[in-house]
């Protein structure tokens, strides 16, 4: 069974609308195991979310304080529920502010659902609750979802040498001068991933066959920013940190600079009954480290573009296990339109 509840609750059946039913009636129970529901419900959104549209509203509306979901799978859950809906969580809103209806009405991300955001922003709601989960409000018009619906696991897989690496679709581990040029190619100093972008369903159009994650020698939190070249290489990148790291620190990360050291392959599989879900993420299934599309983590704040101050678009976050560097996530951002893109370094949830 791939629910493995985080709270050790025993893996019901979801394999039909009668098991879902079930899962509901438990849910609605004030003494019921709300997080181990909650992982039964990510593993609903994982592979067969038709089963619980007819409950959307219900939830919306009545349960939404007992609905244990990562913003993600709300995405999946709530995704187009019905007007009435959003009516419902603008007026509680308006009535009583709560980052909870907030992120239930982003995920939603109907039109009438962005325009009752954008009409929230510019009431006082809080800007950077929205920004925290990928959703941005310009300085006119409805809302804009700044990520794609389309999840992919991210997959790792070794690959061994370099000639083997030159072949695959994401590489892991590319000298970093074949991902920057210049100065830039100085400043950063390890390459995580990259992925062709048209291999993530729902990413906007991007100039270059790939987009890149890189690093540079500094523990979180820390963000790059970066514009790109003719052949999707980075240039022109600047690096902002909490704290500058400290020089000893720094000559701990170039210790770890051994080329050649953990080269792979990510393969993008999307969501099914073949993943672990446990507290509220699929990162317990052998050889995933992360995910591609969807939401940023919704727990950090996510980088505006340089250029045109839009919050930029999420493009993947991995654990920085997939090409061990650091401690913690590591995420990539674009903007389309400036082709500028960020890759962040973020502490664990
Ligand atoms: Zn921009």
């Amino acid at each position: 069974m791939p629910v493995e509840p985080v709270t050790g609750m025993a893996p019901m059946p979801l394999d039909g609308p009668d098991d879902v039913a079930k899962l509901m009636e438990l849910l609605q129970r004030p003494d019921s195991d709300a997080r181990g529901l909650g992982d039964h419900l990510a593993f609903l959104a994982g592979t067969q979310p038709e089963l619980f549209r007819p409950y959307q509203e219900a939830v919306i509306t009545g349960m939404l304080g007992r609905f244990g979901v990562s913003f993600a799978d709300q995405c999946v859950l709530l995704g187009g529920a019905p007007d009435q809906c959003v009516e419902h969580l603008a007026r509680r809103l308006r009535h009583h502010w709560s980052f909870g209806d907030a992120w239930a009405l982003a995920a939603i991300g109907s039109a009438a659902a962005l325009e009752a955001i954008a009409e929230d922003v510019r009431n006082g709601g809080d800007r950077e609750e929205y920004e925290l989960c990928g959703v941005w409000v310009p300085p006119t018009g409805p809302a804009r979802i700044r990520f794609s619906l389309h999840r992919r696991a991210v997959c790792l897989q070794p690959v061994n040498g370099p000639e083997e690496l030159a072949a695959v679709d994401h590489p892991v581990g590319l000298p970093v001068d074949q991902v920057a040029q210049g100065p830039s190619a100085t400043l950063i100093s390890w390459h995580y991933l990259s992925l062709r972008h048209t291999d993530v369903p729902g990413l906007p159009a991007w100039p270059a066959d790939r987009v890149h994650l890189v690093g540079v020698r500094a523990g979180y939190p820390w963000t790059l920013h970066a514009g790109i070249d003719n052949y999707g290489r980075y240039h022109n990148a600047a690096v902002t940190y909490d704290e500058p790291p400290a020089v000893e620190e720094e000559e701990t990360y170039r210790s770890l600079e051994v080329p050649g050291f953990g080269l792979g392959s990510v393969e993008l599989r999307p969501y099914d009954a073949d993943l672990v879900y446990c507290n509220g993420h699929i990162q317990l299934t052998p050889g995933v480290v992360g995910t591609a599309g969807g939401p940023p983590i919704g727990l950090y704040s996510n980088p505006s573009c340089p250029s045109c101050s839009r919050l930029m678009f999420h493009v993947v976050t991995v654990e920085n296990r997939i090409r061990e560097y650091g401690d913690g996530w590591r995420s990539l951002f674009i903007c389309e339109d400036c082709q500028t893109v960020s890759c962040n370094a973020t502490g664990w949830n």
